[in-house]
């Protein structure tokens, strides 16, 4: 899934709770094992505005949050005998409770908790409320960024926020669902406010990310019909926008990977190129942008190899080649340093594939 919450430029979901107070960010320096408990612990000393201890600075984790994904239950399902409660998914794949190490007999369904779970989401998570101002005055109008009171995020961050520690823990279920009333939402807010490009960016990764989950869960039909979408929606929208025209390449990759590894050369190519035009043109429009031009050479590279694996070596050496004078003509300033790691890393792999071809010929 990709890494970057799409949400990003309203909120940073990890950064939220630190930038409102000094105490909260020296935690988040602890080491991981003991955090988890701190937060834990944290959110029964706090004074929350809402009665599951979800405020800004307590939400990470509580009572209705699984230990084992950092993410709201999903599926819950309490041990027996020790009854600590996990998702379902999550607490599968433990022979001894995480928690206090008792041995699991059997695992249990918690409905109850569940429907709890599921009200906090439809009713904490789902309230569209508008603030106004800093003291958090509830504004009228419909078209100020919605944000969740109780949670101190917008609703969107949340959700994905929400679903990114699910994938992570490999509960891809959860990830799906959480993803799913969140693609819901933007969809109800583009009824509203129309084609933002901000809207619309948000949506094309949440469709993204919708066909990570079913990707990872083997379903690569859903997989490559979310992709589409994400790809016909970001397609309609203004080519200029870096945001977009970055989220659009991507789903056509994930197109063109799972074509590739389905045995579909020649479809697989056909995205892989469109995705490689798309970024031509974001660095025709802003040729200064560097991680743009690395994009450019990584989709000259899926195109040489699909047509390397085509039987079209020459198109391929010529690509792999425009791929490295590509890179070797950037000049990256010392403080880019994770772009420069990216363009050299991407150099080794295109001169090794052009090595290794002419090793063959001379064999
Ligand atoms: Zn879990
Ligand atoms: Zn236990």
């Amino acid at each position: 899934m990709t890494p970057v919450c799409p949400f990003v430029k309203a909120a940073r979901p990890d950064d939220s709770s630190s930038k409102k107070s000094g105490e909260n960010s020296v935690r988040h320096l602890a080491e991981p094992e003991s955090k988890l408990k701190k937060e834990f612990n944290n959110s029964a000393n706090a004074s929350p505005k809402c009665p599951f201890g979800y405020d800004s600075q307590t939400f990470k984790l509580g009572p209705l949050s699984c230990l084992i994904c950092q993410a709201l239950l999903f599926d819950s399902s309490r041990c027996v005998p020790c009854s600590h409660v996990f998702c379902k998914a999550c607490i599968s794949r433990f022979n001894d409770c995480p928690l206090c190490g008792a041995d699991i007999e059997k695992i249990e369904p918690d409905e109850n908790l569940q429907r709890t779970v599921d009200r906090f989401i439809e009713g904490h998570a789902r309230i569209k409320r508008s603030i106004s101002s800093d003291k958090g005055e509830e504004a009228a109008t419909e078209n100020k960024p919605v944000i969740y009171e109780d949670v101190s995020l917008e609703r969107g961050s949340f959700l994905v926020q929400q679903a990114m520690r699910a994938f992570r823990a490999q509960n891809i279920e959860s990830a799906k669902s959480r993803l799913s009333i969140c693609a819901e939402d933007i969809r109800g807010q583009l009824e509203k406010m129309g084609n933002t490009s901000e809207l619309c960016s948000q949506l094309g990764a949440v469709l993204g990310m919708l066909g990570d989950c079913c990707r990872a869960m083997g379903d690569a039909d859903s997989a490559i019909a979310y992709f589409e979408e994400s790809v016909e929606f970001l397609s309609k929208l203004l080519k200029d926008d870096l945001e977009i025209a970055h989220t659009l390449s991507v789903s056509l990759n994930k197109i063109g990977d799972l074509k590739y590894y389905d045995g579909d050369l020649q479809a697989s190519r056909s995205y892989y190129f469109r995705s490689l035009n798309v970024r031509r043109d974001v660095v025709k429009q802003k040729s200064d942008v560097l991680s743009q031009v690395i994009d450019v050479a990584v989709s000259l590279a899926k195109v040489a190899d699909a047509d390397r694996n085509l039987g079209n070596e020459s198109s391929a050496t010529d690509g792999f080649q425009e791929a490295i004078d590509l890179l070797e003509s950037l000049t990256l300033k010392s403080e880019a340093s994770g772009l420069e790691q990216k363009r050299l890393s991407v150099l080794e792999f295109l001169r090794s594939q052009l090595a290794d071809k002419q090793e063959e010929a001379t064999v």
